[in-house]
């Protein structure tokens, strides 16, 4: 059988190993750590730096389609790979969404809204920014954050240099602060042949930049659900997009606004597991491997909850509930703003 290249072995990896193997591939999956989890479930795992160009160049003749979970991939790594496989998602759809001033500036040219932004490579340019963009603000740095990290807040002037430091030399995006009445993101895919299909968008709400909860049905009027897909399919043609995409929407009294986007399976699409014939995992495997998409379709009201950190303590209690479906990711050790499992809740009447 084919084997699906992964790179990347966190739980999106974990995630991904286990819906290719229901389909009937390998997986093969290339992370820095061997405890990493998904290696677990992978049916190989190649454990080596992502600078690592023989490990890369063999990880890749092991494979028939590359694909991966994270997308900072080195541009080095991503030379080699290329060179051997498809690599899906492509190339550029990792250029423009590892830098969050190329992504703005690509949103932007597709007429879609973001928040007002400037690039910061320095302190005055921090300072012209605040004057036209104003404050509250959020200086970003312009690659590598996640999960809240690498992002300082301003409520105004006096903050600046404060917010800087934060960055700690790293290039910057200022963002002005969008007055949003809720989140929402749509889980979109796109396969080698065009066709495009979105999950439902889900609700999502964030605790410490980090995400907490999904929910599905989004409280959204039907005119935003329809701009939220239109605009997700307008994203992924762009950028000739193979596989499953994650974009962060902030819903405003004049419409949607583009947080971000994410060229991978996505945390706000977990929900899909409990709530969908074909979950985003699944959806992703089959659009990388050049299948037919399934439908987006959604049978159940879900509540997805992410378990961070000290939440792990509630899971003796949780694994008793109706109606929840518990997924761990096998990570030894429970940190502080570690994401180590989510629930999901099926709503019943
Ligand atoms: P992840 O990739 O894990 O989703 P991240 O570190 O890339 O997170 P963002 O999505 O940029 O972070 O921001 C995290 C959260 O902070 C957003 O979901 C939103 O709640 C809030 N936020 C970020 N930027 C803005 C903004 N310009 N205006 C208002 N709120 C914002
Ligand atoms: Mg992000
Ligand atoms: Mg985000």
């Amino acid at each position: 059988g084919s084997t699906i290249g992964i790179i990347g072995g966190g739980q999106l990896g974990r995630m991904l190993s286990v819906a290719a193997s229901r389909l009937g591939f390998k997986s093969h999956i290339f992370d820095p750590a061997s405890d990493a989890p998904a290696a677990q479930v992978a049916h190989r795992l190649t454990a080596a730096p992502y600078d690592a160009a023989d490990a890369l160049k063999a990880f890749a003749a092991s494979v028939d389609v590359v694909t991966y979970e994270f997308e900072n991939i080195p541009t080095d790594a991503l030379d080699l790979l290329e060179a051997a496989r498809p690599v899906r998602p492509g190339r550029e759809a990792l250029r423009i969404s590892q830098d969050r001033l190329t992504e703005k500036d690509f949103l932007s040219a597709l007429g879609l809204r973001t928040a007002p932004y400037a690039d910061i490579p320095d302190a005055a340019a921090l300072e012209a920014a605040m004057a036209t963009i104003g404050t509250p603000a959020i200086l970003k740095t312009r690659r590598f954050g996640y999960d809240g990290k690498g992002q300082a807040r301003l409520s105004g002037p006096e903050d600046a240099s404060a917010a800087l430091a934060e960055m700690k030399g790293a290039p910057a995006v200022l963002e002005g602060f969008v007055e949003f009445s809720s989140e929402v993101s749509v889980i979109a895919a796109r396969g080698v042949g065009g066709e495009t299909v979105c999950f439902d968008p889900g609700e999502n709400v964030h605790r410490d930049g980090i995400l907490r909860t999904t929910t599905v049905p989004a409280r959204l009027p039907a005119k935003l659900t329809q701009d939220a897909v239109l605009l997700a399919a307008k994203i992924l043609s762009a950028l000739d997009y193979v596989g499953v995409m994650g974009v962060e929407l902030f819903v405003t009294r004049d419409g949607l606004v583009v947080n971000e986007i994410a060229p991978r399976v996505h945390n706000s699409g977990h929900w899909t597991q409990q709530g969908c014939a074909v979950d985003q995992f699944e959806q992703h495997i089959r659009a990388v491997a050049g299948w037919p998409l399934g439908d987006g379709r959604r049978h159940a009201d879900v509540v997805m909850e992410n378990l961070i950190g000290d939440d792990m303590e509630r899971v003796p209690d949780l694994v008793r509930q109706a109606d929840t479906a518990l997924h761990l990711y096998g990570k030894a050790e429970t940190r502080d703003g570690r994401k180590m499992g989510h629930v999901n809740r099926i709503l019943r009447g």
